[in-house]
């Protein structure tokens, strides 16, 4: 049955969203930074789809900002945003403040093992370890049956079921396919920091990818991994901080196509002038 549409509302503080959704039973939730786009949309319309209500967080995390340039330079659009929450929906929009979110400091350390020693989590120390506060406290606060989390953050879905698991919440954590522009570049809000023309230069990842697969029945792991990097950084403004060959579910390297049922390739690529690091994947084997 379509659901009767009351309005979207907004909510700034924690306890004023708690009692919204107190008592409520079927609660889907998409966390976000913002700076939304078709990718996020993506997420927002299954979750608004699937559950009885949406609630979307817009929350730029520092805890997760080992950068903190980054952190600074992150796009922020909260009022283009809500327009989009409202538009594809979205119930209840959750933007919060940091002192809001953190009262005080959060000095909780997780440990995820080998998953979090690879790829992002060796590049971006301190990441993983933002997302597993920040989702966490954010899980604590709506209480979610379900949550929807982007296939584009490959290693993140594998960090939060392994938060999940470890903090014992009961919420289902719902994969969501990458959504790409027409050329094939990964939806990002970082993308908007890319010019036009590197921009449109930054398509070269995903069809270097693509083609790659084409070539794993005659390559060994260790040349497609080359001929991908090669290929990214024959571009000029493109440097490929790693692409790794992993076991989708382990997220270990493999060093043979046989080593895994279910074959992933992880790639970061500093991109344009401003070196915008933009992640992507893809499939080998599922
Ligand atoms: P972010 O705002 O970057 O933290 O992303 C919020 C959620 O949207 C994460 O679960 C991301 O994986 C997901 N997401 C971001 N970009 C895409 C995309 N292009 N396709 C699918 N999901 C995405």
């Amino acid at each position: 049955m379509p659901k009767l549409f009351v309005g979207m509302k907004v909510f700034r503080k924690t306890a004023d969203l708690k009692a919204y959704l107190k008592g409520r039973k079927n609660v889907g939730f998409v966390p976000t930074m913002g700076a939304l786009h078709e990718g996020h949309l993506s997420l927002i319309k299954r979750c608004a789809d699937e559950n009885e209500t949406c609630v979307v967080s817009v929350f730029v995390n520092p805890t997760q900002f080992n950068d903190k340039n980054d952190l600074k330079n992150y796009p922020r659009t909260e009022e283009a945003d809500l327009a989009l929450l409202r538009s594809n929906g979205c119930d209840a929009a959750f933007l919060p403040s940091v002192d809001e979110i953190y009262p005080e400091e959060d000095t909780r350390v997780f440990n995820f093992g080998a998953i979090a020693d690879v790829m992002e989590g060796v590049r971006r120390p301190g990441h993983f370890n933002g997302v597993a506060q920040v989702v966490s406290r954010l899980f604590d606060i709506v209480k979610p049956e379900r949550a929807y989390f982007g296939e584009k953050d490959f290693q993140q879905i594998a960090i939060v079921k392994e938060m999940v698991r470890q903090l014992g919440f009961a919420v289902e954590i719902v994969p969501c396919p990458i959504v790409r522009e027409e050329s094939g570049l990964a939806k990002s809000s970082r993308n908007t920091l890319l010019s036009a023309d590197e921009k449109e230069k930054a398509a070269l990842i995903y069809r270097t990818l693509r083609e790659s697969v084409n070539f794993a029945s005659e390559m060994t792991v260790a040349q497609v991994k080359k001929w991908v990097v090669d290929t990214i950084n024959a571009n000029p403004i493109m440097e490929v901080e790693y692409y790794e060959i992993v076991d989708g579910r382990t997220l270990q390297s493999i060093e043979k196509w046989s080593d895994a049922d279910y074959v992933v390739g992880c790639i970061t690529v500093y991109c344009g002038e401003k070196r915008i690091r933009l992640i992507d994947n893809i499939a080998y084997k599922i």
